[in-house]
């Protein structure tokens, strides 16, 4: 039996390790260093060096590095050890600049040019507000990235720099309510992961799995989610163990993972953390995904964390659970009991409503990737439109403030929303709506567009910088005012008339709602090919400039790696779709038909009668269909050849997505009536009853 309390966070330098560990003046000082957000001087963080490294060499480490994030969507590391040479001996050795400090060969990470123009070297530099931890046997502390020129070539950098903005903001806004006491707001996030796990054996046989992480072709298994019996079902004794070990894992690196249960497809499983502070939320929400991989792999089981590893199947998100807090603790997007309160949660909610509609391509683009293309509009997750969904107790109060009505009272009376009490806002009673995509749940909003594979930092960088820019719009007009209550109730009212088209309380994947939406003049981005565009329009540069999130110069540099992955993602797809058509598909096709023309002549020899037409029918159709399998085969790769004449990358990805991508839809078709009619043991790869089902 495990002892949860003991084990929690003991891999973690945390709070309590630090008190321990540290001389008191240097814990203070570096207390108010992660509060404040300051750079910490040489001689202090040699003193925290040495004792992280004392604690670290306890639990286990010999080596350290600095763990960052750089745009490859994983996490990267290059691992150091402590061991310095005196005399013929070695000393463990770990100095505050080696903490503070890295400088990883930056030249391998995607830089979208920032390198050509700047220097190539980039450095590291730790984020004391995320705590260092042990991974195996490494100490690893979480890192920004940087080039030597400041440009950021991480995503913690501008989650860091979002989170500021959007402090900075908010903070003005609760000293107009009157609040002199709070320091800080922070946002928070609890991120919903959903995943699969299938058996090892046959994740080894698929090689579209092993490099691309989704299944090129396959038959939807006779049974699959039809019958519902998976979502809360019964959990298999194998993946309770997995989950078993999985949370130890988790909570010794003081990762709050509260609930595991299966998910709506077969194979289909979910995590859920209690939330805490975004960047944190961000860092845990990496080691969870990269644990989860290192975990099944203990268990002879592969964990896919694609966005769609079965065509056909439920896919797997991310709800990205977003709320804003105090430092003192209290959650700004709560429905308060006064109605100062509640003006106050009025504002800030009515900032997002904003927010969100003035934004809703940014939004799109900070999920947009080729694995979650094949999610998002589709009838399973949210469409690729950004609405928001408040609920029916909410849209009333939010029509009534419209209307100039008190929604409890239709008798025409205007709603002072200084003075008015809201209804009391119960959480999780609220009918949810599950097929919208930015949802209002009581005291938080639940972004449901996000890929399960996809680090959390890029949708949480834009929701911090579009609300902060929104309230400080807000700020600049209140803090102007003379009369609060009545500039206040004048804002809410006309900001929510303005913004209102971007609520939608309906079925999100229906047909209706695109057309409605259309007329709305709701956005409507497709693919990753259209999100990107807008992340580089004029408004968006605005935004993160002017809030100092990116530089112009970081955007351009982000949208060409956006790009870049989306059709290196694609063209990987379509090699390994043609790699693995010559190799096996077309062999087992023409067996198939060998098969077919040896059992012909069989029957002919022994003069039953029989083979009659269908036989031959069989036989000829098996022919046309290797005939049809080769020239598909033959387009895809005349199509990809045509690639190497390319060098735009926003030409490359629009011919991934329109000419590749329906390339490789075509070859698939015609393989997987193939796969329905070869005998099995004729079939060279496990389908998809045999990857679903091979967890038991
Ligand atoms: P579900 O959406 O499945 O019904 P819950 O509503 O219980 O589940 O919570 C889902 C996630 O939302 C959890 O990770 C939880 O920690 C997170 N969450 C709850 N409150 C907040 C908040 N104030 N800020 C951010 N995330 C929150
Ligand atoms: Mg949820």
């Amino acid at each position: 039996m495990v002892n949860v309390p003991e084990i929690f966070g003991s891999k973690v330098f945390n709070d309590e390790a630090m008190r321990q560990r540290l001389p008191k003046d240097v814990y203070k000082a570096l207390q108010k260093t992660i509060k404040e957000g300051r750079q910490l001087d040489l001689d202090m963080a040699n003193v925290v060096a040495e004792a992280m490294k004392n604690w670290a060499i306890e639990n286990g480490a010999t080596h350290f590095t600095h763990w960052f994030q750089p745009m490859t969507g994983v996490t990267a590391e290059k691992h150091d050890s402590f061991i310095s040479p005196v005399g013929d001996k070695v000393l463990m050795e770990f100095s505050g600049k080696e903490l503070v400090k890295g400088e990883p060969d930056a030249s391998s990470f995607p830089s979208g040019g920032l390198r050509a123009t700047f220097e190539a070297r980039g450095y590291t530099a730790w984020d004391p507000t995320s705590y260092a931890f042990i991974k195996g046997d490494t100490l690893c502390i979480p890192t920004a990235f940087c080039s030597y020129s400041g440009e950021a070539l991480d995503k913690k950098t501008p989650l860091l720099r979002s989170m500021q903005a959007l402090d900075k903001q908010a903070v003005r806004v609760l000293r107009l309510f009157g609040d002199t006491e709070t320091k800080r707001v922070i946002t928070t996030v609890g991120p919903e992961q959903e995943y699969f796990l299938i058996d090892e054996d046959v994740y080894r046989k698929r090689p579209d799995l092993l490099y691309t992480g989704r299944t090129l072709f396959g038959n939807k298994p006779p049974k699959g989610q039809e019958l519902d019996d998976h979502y809360f079902g019964q959990i298999k004794p194998r993946v309770k163990e997995f989950m078993k070990d999985l949370d130890n894992e988790l909570w010794k690196l003081g990762i709050l993972a509260k609930t595991e249960h299966n998910e709506v497809a077969p194979a289909q499983h979910e995590l859920a953390p209690i939330f805490t502070t975004t960047n944190i939320a961000t860092d845990h929400n990496q080691l969870t995904m990269e644990l989860m991989k290192t975990v099944a792999k203990k268990h002879h089981m592969h964990c896919l964390l694609h966005e769609k590893p079965f065509d056909g199947v439920n896919g797997s998100g991310k709800h990205n659970n977003w709320s804003l807090s105090t430092d003192t603790g209290k959650n700004l997007l709560e429905p308060g009991d006064t109605p100062s309160q509640n003006a106050q949660f009025l504002l800030f909610l009515t900032a997002v409503i904003e927010a969100v509609d003035r934004y809703q391509g940014l939004l799109r683009y900070s999920v947009a990737s080729a694995g979650n293309d094949h999610r998002l509009g589709a009838n399973e997750a949210p469409p690729a439109i950004i609405s928001v969904y408040v609920g029916d107790e909410l849209d009333n109060v939010i029509k009534s403030i419209i209307d100039g009505t008190d929604y409890t009272d239709k008798s025409k009376k205007m709603m002072s929303i200084g003075a008015s009490v809201l209804p009391h806002i119960p959480q999780d009673t609220t009918d949810r709506n599950r097929t919208s995509p930015f949802a209002f749940t009581g005291n938080k909003f639940e972004f449901r567009s996000l890929g399960s594979n996809a680090s959390i930092a890029s949708p949480n960088i834009v929701l911090n910088t579009i609300v902060a820019e929104v309230l400080n719009e807000y700020a600049d007009k209140l803090e102007k005012a003379t009369d609060f209550d009545s500039a206040l109730s004048d804002l809410v009212r006309r900001h929510l008339t303005d913004h209102k088209r971007i609520i939608f309380e309906g079925n999100g994947y229906s047909e209706d709602w695109v057309k409605e939406a259309e007329n709305r003049g709701l956005r409507n981005l497709p693919s990753t090919v259209e999100a990107t565009e807008a992340f580089i329009e004029p408004e968006s540069i605005e935004v993160f400039t002017k809030n100092k999130v990116y530089t112009e110069t970081e955007i351009r540099a982000r949208y060409e790696i956006s790009l870049e992955n989306y059709y290196k993602q694609i063209n990987i797809e379509a090699q390994t779709l043609s790699d693995m058509t010559k190799d096996e598909i077309i062999g087992a096709a023409l067996r198939y038909e060998e098969f077919l023309a040896n059992t012909i002549n069989d029957m002919k020899s022994t003069g039953t009668g029989i083979p009659t037409r269908v036989e031959e029918k069989l036989l000829q159709q098996a022919a046309d269909m290797v005939e049809v399998l080769y020239d598909r085969l033959q387009k895809l790769d005349a199509d990809i050849a045509k690639e190497d004449d390319m060098n735009d990358v926003k030409e490359l990805a629009s011919y991934n997505r329109y000419t590749i991508l329906p390339d490789m839809d075509s070859l698939r078709e015609v393989i997987d009536e193939l796969e329905s009619r070869v005998p099995h043991e004729l079939w060279p790869y496990p389908t998809y009853g045999e990857l679903l089902y091979s967890v038991q």
